[in-house]
């Protein structure tokens, strides 16, 4: 039976080296601790991988994070994960906002949490690993790399496309933009929008259960994306605003970028889509920094889901 977590020391942590089989591992470890917590798949990778979202709540409003579109920024998967780690603990232990800082069980009678910490399962482990031993694409992927097996800047898909250039919101438009005609590390949008299973996994589950608000977790800068092509509703600006003051992050209103996930949510659904930039460094950022970078997310989602 599970509990909460009261005394016992996260199920999500994180070291150097951080892969998509750890995040896996503690999906597994959660779900075993938290009745709060449903596992859904959403899709698989290009290699087969899936493409796990962790739900919690039984509201019939639907809302959505991700994490890890981009391969390098891998930081964002365990960072969405001790989210809802402390989501669930809060459920079960009846804590309401006060004593433990995350929403109560009110605000998830109302409604559901989609989290996909993980939205590119390749592309994190290729970032995090390097080229391995039976590694597909081997050969063009060192060529899609510049010649170079250092792959910690590597964003994309292990197919050479930029997930987060996928979208169909002025594809073209940032195709022309970017100038990138072919598989490489980042900014390539692909062959056309939503080719690739991990875009298309996003797609599908967004347009199946028509969220009423998502954000998008990436790294870095410390910054929080909130408009496309004045498209958004009127609310995403006062929201973004709100995410800023509880993180200290910064509210920026973004032009000339398209084809990111948030910039096709807005423009399909008028409704509020945010691109989160947490932390500050290069990328990737050091699992030293998880903590610190936590407490700034813990506070920006727990405005968020109370939208
Ligand atoms: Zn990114």
């Amino acid at each position: 039976m599970a509990s909460a977590n009261r005394g016992q020391r996260p199920v999500v942590r994180v070291h150097e080296g951080y892969r998509y089989e750890d995040g896996i591992e503690q999906i597994g470890r959660l779900m075993a601790r938290y009745d709060a917590l449903r596992r859904v798949e959403i899709g698989t990778s290009v290699l087969g991988k899936s493409i796990a979202a962790l739900v919690i709540g039984n509201g019939p409003e639907h809302i959505h994070v991700n994490a890890a579109v981009h391969a390098n920024e891998w930081i964002t998967a365990p960072l969405l994960l001790r989210f809802m780690e402390e989501l669930a603990a809060g459920q079960e232990s009846g804590a309401g906002p006060e004593s433990s800082g995350c929403p109560g069980r009110e605000l998830l009678d109302r409604l559901t949490l989609w989290a996909v910490p993980m939205a590119n399962p390749d592309g994190m482990n290729l970032s995090q690993d390097g080229l391995w031993p039976a590694c597909p694409y081997r050969e063009q992927l060192l060529v899609w790399n510049g010649g170079s097996d250092n792959f910690s800047g590597w964003k994309a898909n292990i197919r050479g496309v930029d997930l987060n250039d996928q979208f169909p919101a002025g594809w073209e438009e940032e195709r022309a933009r970017r100038g990138s005609d072919g598989p490489a590390s980042q900014d390539y949008g692909g062959s056309e929008p939503l080719c690739e299973p991990e875009a298309a996994a996003l797609a599908g589950l967004t347009r199946r259960l028509r969220f009423s608000r998502v954000a998008s977790l990436h790294t870095q800068g410390r910054e929080i994306y909130w408009n496309y092509r004045e498209l958004e509703p009127a609310c995403s600006e006062a929201l973004a605003n709100r995410l800023a003051s509880v993180s200290g992050y910064k509210a920026v209103k973004l032009t000339g970028s398209d084809a990111g996930y948030k910039d096709w949510f807005i423009s399909e659904f008028r409704r509020p889509g945010f691109t989160i930039e947490a932390g500050e460094g290069v990328n990737p950022l050091p699992a030293g920094q998880f903590e610190t970078i936590y407490a700034e997310i813990k506070p920006l989602l727990t405005e968020f889901i109370r939208g």
